[in-house]
C-alpha cells in the first residue's frame, strides 16, 4: 500500500454530492484512474463523461482500488454504504463531517476489517477543492503510515495537514473552527443589526469591520500562551472589569437601537461571572474555565 506514483495512484470515491463531485473533477483533472460510486446513481453519469469509471455497488467500487475516499452526508450514510464491503488492506479515508467520538469508533471499525483509516476534516466549500490559492486544505488524523503513503494523492483537490495518530483530532479541530467561525458569525449579525437602519453605507461599513476582525483575531495566540501558561494575567491590554463595564454600553447600545441582545449577552454573562469571582485583572481567557462540564 504505497503510493510511489502521486500523480496517477488509482483510487475510488464514494459519494457524488457537491464536495464529492468537485473532488472527484481534481483527481479526473490530474490524471488519476478514479472508480466513483453514488447511491443515486444519476449523479455519477456526468462524471463518468470526464472519464471516471462507475461502479455499480459501493462494495465493487471499494473493490477496484486499494486507496477508498468517502465524501458522503454523514457517518450513518458511512455505515450504511460500507455494509459489505470488503475493507482487508485499504486505505480508508473518510472525508464526511462526523464528531471526533465517530472517528474514533470508525478508525477502530476499520482496523477490525483489516483496513488503514484516516478521518478528515475539509476546511473548503466545494469551489475552493482544486484552487490552490484559495487556501483550502483538509485536516487529517490517524494512520500516519497511511497519511505518509496516500498524501501525494490525498494534496491533489486541497492542502493535506496531519494533526496526529488520533482519529479524532481531525474532526475537533475541524468543529473548533467552525465553532470560532459560528461566534463571528454571531458578531458580524450583530454589528450589521446594530447599523443597518442608519443612514450607513453597509458595503463601506463591511470593510471597516474585517479589518477590525482581522486587527482582534491574534488575541487567539495571547489565549493560547495564557492557556499554557496558565496565568492569564499576564500581558493583559484589557482587563475583564474594564471589559464588563464596556459591556454596559454595548448593551445599552443595542437597546437604543432597538436590536436584541440575545447574541451577545451569553458571552457577556459569563465575563461578569468570572469578574464576581474575583478575576478582574484577568483578560478573557478565564472565561474558558467557566465552560468546562
Ligand atoms: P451533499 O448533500 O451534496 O451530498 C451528500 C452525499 O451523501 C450524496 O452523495 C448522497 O447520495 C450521499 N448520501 C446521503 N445519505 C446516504 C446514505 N444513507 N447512503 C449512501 N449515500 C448517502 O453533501 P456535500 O457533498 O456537500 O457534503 C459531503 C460531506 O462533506 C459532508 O459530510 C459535509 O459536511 C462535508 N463538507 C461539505 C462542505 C460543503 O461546503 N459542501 C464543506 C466541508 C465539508 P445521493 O446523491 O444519493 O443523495
Amino acid at each position: 500500500m504505497t503510493d510511489s506514483t502521486p500523480h496517477r495512484t488509482p483510487l475510488t470515491l464514494l459519494g457524488l454530492g457537491a464536495m464529492g463531485t468537485a473532488l472527484a473533477r481534481t483527481w479526473l483533472a490530474a490524471g488519476h484512474p478514479l472508480t466513483v460510486w453514488n447511491r443515486t446513481a444519476a449523479r455519477a453519469e456526468a462524471l463518468a463523461a470526464e472519464g471516471a469509471r462507475i461502479a455499480p455497488t459501493a462494495a465493487r467500487a471499494v473493490a477496484a482500488s486499494d486507496l477508498v475516499v468517502l465524501c458522503l452526508l454523514d457517518d450513518a450514510s458511512v455505515e450504511d454504504a460500507l455494509a459489505g464491503a470488503d475493507l482487508t488492506g485499504k486505505d480508508l479515508v473518510n472525508l464526511t463531517t462526523g464528531t471526533p467520538a465517530q472517528a474514533r469508533a470508525r478508525a477502530a471499525w476499520a482496523q477490525e476489517r483489516g483496513a488503514r483509516f484516516l478521518d478528515g476534516g475539509i476546511m473548503a466549500v466545494p469551489p475552493m477543492i482544486g484552487v490552490p490559492e484559495s487556501g483550502g486544505y483538509v485536516f487529517y488524523s490517524g494512520s500516519r503510515a497511511a497519511f505518509d503513503a496516500r498524501h501525494g494523492t490525498l494534496a491533489v483537490p486541497t492542502g493535506a495537514r496531519y494533526v496526529g495518530e488520533d482519529a479524532g483530532f481531525a474532526a475537533l479541530q475541524d468543529v473548533a473552527l467552525l465553532s470560532a467561525m459560528t461566534g463571528m458569525f454571531a458578531g458580524l449579525s450583530h454589528a450589521f443589526a446594530l447599523v443597518r437602519d442608519e443612514d450607513i453605507d453597509l458595503l463601506e461599513f463591511a470593510p471597516v469591520l474585517v479589518e477590525w476582525l482581522v486587527a482582534m483575531a491574534p488575541a487567539a495566540h495571547s489565549t493560547a500562551e495564557q492557556l499554557t501558561s496558565g496565568d492569564y494575567t499576564a500581558d493583559v491590554a484589557s482587563n475583564l472589569a474594564m471589559m464588563v463595564s464596556g459591556n454596559t454600553t454595548l448593551v445599552r447600545t443595542a437597546e437604543e437601537q432597538g436590536v436584541s441582545g440575545e447574541l451577545l449577552l451569553p458571552f457577556m454573562d459569563l465575563m461578569a461571572r468570572r469578574l464576581r469571582d474575583g478575576h478582574g485583572d484577568e483578560s478573557a481567557t478565564g472565561v474558558i474555565e467557566l465552560l468546562r462540564r
